[in-house]
């Protein structure tokens, strides 16, 4: 299914088409270790020379490391987000609005279906690809609804996704329209998102959570 949906957006979005090859393998991977020198030959420049000095002690540090918050940007955390896919932490007792309730990891995107008259927006993880319910403009990084400091951002050329920023923190995550796009599979349609993630750097806003390519 990933795989399916990740070549018909390569025809459609063609600057997308490199990350979107690495995504497709990213979904296959098996979780074993050795796998991952495989995975990285064919992964963006600053992945591939971050698993070369990879080593069972170094993944397992930077696994620590990403789970307390402190390297979720690294080349070597997006090894070890790989890794955790395939063996979850522990889901929080009480967790807050913005973190997963599966493995308490932070959104990697939003995706909006069909509600009513509107749509709903539930975040989905950054880490188990779990989506959850969450109130629409309000901003999963500091909590802010004020409507004059959230707001969304779109480009033409990318009619199935918003940019949702937070003038209060600085932060922004892409939405998914599922609603005018049923067949979306939300982290793989993120990736065509590259122009925006531009003009968001652009204005000085940085992503809640990078995905698993580092963008
Ligand atoms: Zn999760
Ligand atoms: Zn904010």
């Amino acid at each position: 299914m990933v795989e399916a949906r990740a070549r018909a957006l390569a025809e459609r979005f063609p600057a997308s088409r490199e990350i979107l090859d690495y995504y497709v393998r990213v979904a296959a991977f098996s979780g074993d270790f050795h796998d991952l020198a495989a995975l990285a030959k064919h992964a963006p420049a600053p992945l591939r020379s971050a698993a070369r000095g990879l080593d069972g002690a170094t993944l397992k540090a930077a696994i620590d490391e990403y789970l307390a918050g402190r390297d979720t940007k690294s080349p070597r955390s997006l090894f070890a987000r790989l890794m955790l896919r395939h063996a979850l932490p522990e889901p929080p007792r009480s967790p807050q609005p913005h973190e997963c309730p599966k493995c308490g990891q932070p959104p990697q995107c939003g995706v909006l279906d069909p509600e009513g008259d509107g749509n709903a927006l539930s975040l989905v993880c950054s880490l188990c690809r779990h989506e959850w319910r969450f109130r629409r403009g309000r901003c999963p990084s500091c909590g802010s609804d004020d409507a004059e400091e959230v707001y969304c951002y779109h480009a033409e050329e990318i009619p199935h996704v918003e940019t949702q920023v937070c003038e209060a923190c600085q932060r922004y995550l892409h939405l998914i329209r599922r609603d005018r796009e049923p067949a979306a599979i939300p982290e793989v349609d993120e990736l065509v998102a590259l122009p925006l993630d531009v003009m968001c750097l652009n204005y000085g806003f940085v992503k809640i959570h990078p995905n698993l390519a580092g963008v």
